[in-house]
């Protein structure tokens, strides 16, 4: 995305998986080289590397966002655990070695070639065996688990990083499948800054379809009595939310 600096500078961003709506490419190269970086385990590295050189790299989790959910997660002890949106599974490496030895993920992408490329890395990290990985849409599979009251409250965090114009369906079914004092974290909530552009401002076309269900969402979610919020301008805008009902 090119940007521009307050000296009206021109430039692009570097990293693959910048997304970071920070208004100095210098101050976030900083975040990235003094605290990201040099803690960033070696398989991530690794798989950040091999999906830099896939077409749509635009879509993985930066290494400061990884950063953070690994915190988020040991912070709330988190254990059974929900990942909407994998593509080639930073985020979900990020949380598999983040969870106890005997703790879950259900992760779900409606594309399972991308999963594979992360997969040996995944393996080779040995945290395989807390991923149970579902191709397909992910919304039926919310429905089933809604369906079995054993599943009610069981989830203690839930990554959702996939369809925008879905998030709201997730929500409804995600709150059941949450525990109270619980979290869910959607991922690219402020859409690459086009939530307060004009609408007749240039946007790629993938943004500009998305726009309006980002901007539905956050509106939903600040009403959301059932949840506290949080919405942190890391990566392209995550916003967390509690469950307190
Ligand atoms: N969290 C990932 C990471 O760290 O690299 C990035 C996920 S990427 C932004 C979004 C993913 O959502 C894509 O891999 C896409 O295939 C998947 N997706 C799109 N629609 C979906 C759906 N209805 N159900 C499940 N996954 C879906
Ligand atoms: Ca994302």
């Amino acid at each position: 995305m090119a940007s521009e600096n307050k000296d009206g500078e021109q430039h692009r961003h570097q990293e693959v998986g910048h997304k970071s709506l920070l208004q100095s490419d210098a101050l976030y190269q900083y975040i990235l080289e003094t605290s990201v970086y040099p803690r960033e385990p070696e398989p991530m590295k690794e798989l950040r590397d091999i999906t830099a050189k896939h077409p749509w790299n635009l879509m993985t989790t930066s290494a400061d966002e990884g950063q953070f959910l690994g915190m988020l997660l040991k912070l709330i002890n988190a254990k059974n655990t929900m990942e909407i949106g994998v593509y080639t599974g930073y985020s979900l490496l990020a949380t598999a070695l983040a969870l106890p030895d005997d703790g879950k993920i259900l992760a779900m992408d409606i594309n399972r070639e991308n999963f594979e490329i992360g997969l040996p890395v995944i393996q080779k990290a040995g945290v395989a065996h807390k991923i149970d990985f579902r191709e397909g849409p992910a919304l039926p599979v919310l429905d089933q688990l809604v369906e079995d009251a054993k599943n009610h409250g069981s989830f203690d965090f839930v990554f959702v990083d996939a369809d925008k114009d879905n998030y709201i369906n997730y929500h409804k079914r995600l709150l059941e499948l949450v525990k109270v004092g619980g979290v869910i974290a959607y991922d690219n909530t402020l859409w690459n800054g086009s939530v307060v552009a004009p609408p007749d401002a240039p946007m790629r076309k993938y943004i500009r379809y998305y726009r309006d269900f980002v901007i539905e969402l956050n509106k939903a979610l600040a009403a959301d009595e059932r949840i506290e919020i949080c919405q942190l301008p890391v990566g392209d805008g995550v916003t967390i939310c509690r469950r307190v009902k």
